[in-house]
């Protein structure tokens, strides 16, 4: 299988609007940061994104990904979520409803978000999804076992998911000893990381997340959800402990 950036920004994107702070006006591209996103690609070529933010439609065009088989939702964030229109060429082209695979409360928050996608009668160019509740149990589909990960994020809870022994995790800033045991000792544990200092009340910062990767003991981990505070890619992910790296929007990992 394998796993491909889409986006590796926070929920402002970087650069961020009018910011001239020597991140947001790097030349470097791994300076850039979509809104985060990954697409899952398995063995037989069958498409899993995750997450479906405001650059979907970019994010798309400049990966020339044209099919997507399956959403995984990982909470109803606007930067997690308000791409979904843009689902609608993909859409009308199969013919078919885009299954979206989320918590019942996420589940709900997109009607509310896309009720013009839930009517029973719809408007001639609506898109439409099949809403699949997911509770934290592993199940299958695409031939793919997938196993939630259930993270809190500052009041709410959010999936992250985990495919063989390779776990993304996004928008967290606690997790339980519980749920701890499905990431111990991963080849690949994807986590976010908001920024370098300043404790933020629902994102873990990178003094979290290495201790994290001390306790969990990753093979590799990859940071995402990053924002313009962490630093510049080429400096910061030099100093990072062996094994741990920033993420950056087109890198591809194969697991
Ligand atoms: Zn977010
Ligand atoms: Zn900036």
């Amino acid at each position: 299988m394998k796993l491909k950036f889409l986006g590796t920004g926070t929920s402002q994107g970087v650069p961020v609007i009018g910011c001239t702070c020597e991140v947001c006006t790097s030349e470097n591209p791994k300076d850039s940061r979509l809104r985060s996103s990954v697409m899952v690609t398995t063995d037989e070529n069958r498409k899993i994104l995750i997450d479906c933010g405001p650059d979907f439609r970019q994010q798309m065009l400049t990966n020339k990904e044209n099919h997507i088989d399956i959403a995984l939702i990982t909470h109803e964030h606007n930067d997690h979520v308000i791409g979904l229109d843009d689902m609608r060429p993909l859409i009308f082209r199969n013919g078919k409803d885009i299954p979206l695979y989320c918590y019942e409360r996420v589940g709900n928050e997109i009607k509310n978000r896309f009720p013009y996608a839930f009517t029973d009668v719809k408007y001639p160019g609506a898109p439409a999804f099949e809403l699949h509740e997911i509770e934290n149990n592993t199940f299958t589909v695409l031939d793919t076992e997938i196993t939630p990960i259930e993270v809190i994020h500052y009041k709410i809870s959010v999936f992250g998911y985990k495919f063989k022994n390779l776990a993304y995790i996004t928008d967290a800033n606690f997790i339980s000893e519980k749920e701890k045991e499905k990431l111990q000792n991963l080849d690949i544990l994807i986590l976010s990381c908001i920024r370098k200092f300043d404790p933020h009340p629902a994102h873990f910062i990178l003094s979290d997340v290495i201790k994290l990767f001390e306790e969990l003991k990753p093979q590799k981990m990859f940071l995402t959800h990053i924002s313009h505070h962490l630093g510049m890619h080429d400096i910061e992910d030099k100093q990072l402990p062996s094994g741990m790296h920033l993420a950056y929007d087109g890198l591809e990992i194969n697991f």
